[in-house]
């Protein structure tokens, strides 16, 4: 899925600073002091920022070609309606679930830009318009068969986002978790936001199995590696062991066994891959492998980092008849749905 790739540094960055904080009760007098010992600063995390009402939120968003300064202001809402219909697929005999869907994704959506705006700002604007953000064409939701759902969507939901202590949350999300969902901790090793843990998930499987296989070539497998410092294992590629899963089954760790045997994340090992081989390659860290002859073998099921919403979950999720927010809680834990100002 072409989400499957987002990373969340800053944001998360900026949560680690909170749950350390919150770890340590603030003292009374300003400026911060690190405890002994700790190195720990114990003034309490800045306030949540207050967020100006829907309708005068306008994005600057990159939309030519990166790095040739070809900026849009687009408001909120309008990017909102562009974003949600690249985001998530709707077969044309689920016209019934289709209108909870989008209301669903443009939530998840509208909180995701709330959370990054600004990671692009030393470059002039507040998002890009690729998958590093979120994919924006302006009107293509035009040309969707859903555009009055996608519309209506919108409109219902304006204003509307998931927050954590009053901030809006990182709203990753992904295809098919395969029946588990992942924490963010264990799949990009940062310090994870506590809504952003794994939870069964046995909605996506009803769906569509997810099951999925592929063969590749050591040697094909060896210089996708070599082309990233962090999983380069030199002029040899023997094998890959895997060295710990998660709670749901999720490759964790895995080491290369090579010229340099490097312990890395099964992330990065698919992010390698994928980004040399194309993302049907290796759908996802959820898998067995096994060397035959010159080849890796992977069997697996689901699509993506596997972390957050799960998408074919949602659908099967809303046609099990639960409601957009019962959806929204499942896959992020004890976060609240929230509402901007003037909407
Ligand atoms: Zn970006
Ligand atoms: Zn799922």
């Amino acid at each position: 899925m072409r989400f499957a790739s987002r990373l969340f540094v800053a944001a998360v960055a900026a949560l680690v600073a909170s749950c350390a904080s919150r770890q340590q009760p603030p003292r009374p007098t300003p400026p911060p002091v690190a405890r002994p010992g700790t190195g720990v600063p114990t003034t309490p995390p800045p306030p949540a920022p207050v967020l100006p009402p829907s309708g005068d939120l306008v994005l600057r968003i990159e939309t030519g070609a990166r790095g040739t300064g070809q900026v849009e202001a687009v408001p909120l809402e309008a990017y909102v309606r562009d974003v949600v219909v690249g985001e998530i697929a709707v077969a044309p005999q689920d016209g019934s679930l289709a209108g909870q869907a989008y209301a669903a994704q443009a939530i998840v959506a509208r909180t995701y830009a709330l959370a990054v705006r600004g990671r692009h700002a030393a470059e002039g604007f507040d998002l890009c318009s690729t998958t590093h953000c979120q994919v924006y064409v302006r009107d293509q939701w035009r040309r969707s068969r859903w555009a009055s759902e996608v519309d209506a969507a919108v409109t219902r939901t304006r204003g509307q986002y998931l927050s954590s202590a009053g901030r809006p949350i990182e709203a990753v999300f992904h295809a098919h978790c395969g029946g588990h969902t992942s924490a963010a901790v264990e799949v990009w090793r940062t310090a994870g936001a506590p809504y952003l843990r794994g939870v069964e998930d046995p909605y996506c499987v009803r769906e569509q199995s997810g099951d999925w296989s592929s063969r590749l070539e050591l040697e094909a497998v060896r210089a996708a590696l070599n082309r990233r410092p962090r999983t380069e294992v030199g002029d040899r590629l023997d094998g890959v062991q895997v060295l710990r899963r998660d709670a749901g089954g999720r490759v964790v760790e895995l080491v290369l066994s090579g010229a340099r045997s490097p312990v890395v994340t099964a992330e990065d090992f698919r992010l390698a891959v994928i980004a040399a081989a194309g993302v049907r390659s290796l759908r996802s860290t959820r898998f067995e492998v096994a060397r035959h002859g010159t080849a890796l073998v992977f069997t697996g099921r689901g699509s993506g980092h596997g972390v957050g919403l799960c998408q074919v979950g949602l659908l099967g999720r809303l046609r099990a008849g639960q409601t957009v927010a019962q959806v929204l809680g499942a896959y992020y834990a004890g976060v609240d749905l929230s509402r901007l100002g003037g909407t």
